[in-house]
């Protein structure tokens, strides 16, 4: 099978060809027709199987699709993702699929000033990439909106227990419209990660590689 057969957006086709990639991987030939269906997705699967751009393609194709402007002070899709090196290369892989897409991202973390993520915030985006804990500290000072998100992409739920970033996931969700569609990635499933993914997700497809 070849990306063509997933009916993804010429110009992200395009992209990916640029790139080198020729097919999808396993996890990415599960998931993306389901998410182009705009259903919820639980994915079981490590770094390294190509879990970026099995929710980052059909993401972008559906924005592409989806007429609408970012929202000033906030986002129309949101990645929660553990740390900041994670969050960056989420960021960058997602850039580089939409390159000839016109669709602004921006990534958020903590250790550095708020500054320019203030800003960024303040401007809207298209996609968001942010580290749970820095995104609440931006929101707690009335710096961004999470009111127009329609899609909520938890990446690795299991490192972020280990972090301690659930009390702030779960408020955070509070923030986002109950009507959106939810991509929900661990590696593990331990007790308290399948909780939250059952509060979380709505009748999702399970894909586990
Ligand atoms: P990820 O699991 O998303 O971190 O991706 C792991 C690596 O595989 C990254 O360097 C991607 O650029 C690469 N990759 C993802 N999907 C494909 C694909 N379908 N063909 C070739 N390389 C890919």
């Amino acid at each position: 099978t070849n990306f063509e057969a997933l009916n993804l957006d010429p110009r992200i086709l395009q992209a990916l060809a640029e790139e080198g990639y020729t097919s999808p991987t396993p996890i990415q030939a599960q998931a993306i027709p389901s998410v182009l269906e705009g259903r919820d997705l639980l994915g079981i699967a490590q770094t390294g199987t190509g879990k970026t751009a099995a929710f980052g393609l059909p993401i972008l194709h559906r924005l592409a699709a989806t007429a609408g402007r970012p929202p000033r002070g906030g986002c129309r899709v949101l990645i929660l993702s553990p740390t900041r090196e994670l969050a960056s290369q989420i960021a960058d892989s997602i850039k580089t699929y939409g390159r000839h897409l016109g669709l602004s991202v921006a990534v958020i973390f903590g250790g550095v000033g708020f500054g320019p993520q203030r800003a960024a915030m303040a401007r809207g985006v298209d996609i968001l990439v942010a580290t749970p804990g820095r995104l609440q500290d931006l929101l707690d000072q009335n710096a961004g909106r999470l009111d127009h998100v329609s899609t909520l992409v938890l990446d690795e739920a299991d490192q972020m227990l280990d972090k301690g970033f659930l009390p702030a996931i779960r408020r955070l969700v509070k923030a986002i419209p109950a009507e959106r569609q939810t991509l929900f990635f661990s590696a593990t499933m331990p007790s308290e990660i399948n909780r939250l993914a059952a509060e979380m997700l709505r009748d999702p497809v399970r894909v586990s590689v």
